[in-house]
């Protein structure tokens, strides 16, 4: 599994442990799912591309980099839009594309429901963001949209992988990093990674 990055982040670990937790309330796990996803996305970007650029300081003209490619960030509805607010603290000029899927109950497939992504791709880099990689179905569906949308360099952001998701995109998409804070033992039989954290979603938005 080359292409999965678990983070040994003593940070990202103590605030996962928090998250977990049954006891831990709406608003914490939403400041902690910002948290996480901006170190995750520290994490994800260290092989992002620059230019040098001349800039002029108050002493003396000097040599700098700014980044290279304009950067997508994709949620996956609805739990992956809580990861977009922390990593925009990081990347201000990233833009935003939301894509919708749902899992067809009969075919168990992800099918798409909400996509204005314009017919020229607008960004270089996606990041596709969701707390929960379980099936993985909607993320290697998402893969496909981008893929088919014109972007080549795609990662996957997360907090908490199932071994069976990370096989499905991993063999759907050998050429996307997956990039998580823990790997888990397994999913149950309603599609919920255990021990996990419950549902990402609900626990985020009050809904449960
Ligand atoms: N989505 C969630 O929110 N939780 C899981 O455990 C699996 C999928």
């Amino acid at each position: 599994m080359t292409n999965v990055k678990v983070s040994n982040h003593p940070l990202i670990a103590h605030k996962l442990t928090i998250l977990r937790q049954s006891s831990t309330e709406n608003e914490k796990f939403r400041q902690l799912v910002r948290e996480i996803a901006l170190l995750m996305v520290y994490e994800a970007t260290t092989d992002l591309e620059t230019n040098p650029v001349e800039i002029e300081t108050p002493m003396a003209i000097t040599g700098g980099l700014s980044l290279k490619d304009q950067i997508g960030l994709v949620p996956i509805l609805r739990a992956g839009l809580g990861m977009v607010e922390g990593i925009w603290e990081l990347l201000p000029s990233s833009q935003v594309w939301h894509i919708g899927l749902y899992r067809d109950e009969q075919t168990l497939k992800p099918v798409q429901y909400y996509n204005k992504l314009p017919v020229e791709p607008t960004v270089s880099v996606c990041l596709i963001l969701d707390p929960m990689l379980a099936t993985g179905g909607s993320a290697a569906a998402t893969v496909d949209i981008l893929k088919h949308w014109g972007v080549r360099k795609i990662k996957f952001v997360g907090i908490i992988g199932a071994p069976e998701g990370i096989s499905y995109l991993t063999a759907a998409h050998p050429d996307v990093p997956i990039h998580l804070a823990a790997v888990d033992e397994r999913l149950n039989e309603h599609g919920y990674i255990v021990p996990g954290l419950g549902d990402a979603g609900d626990r985020q938005f009050g809904t449960a």
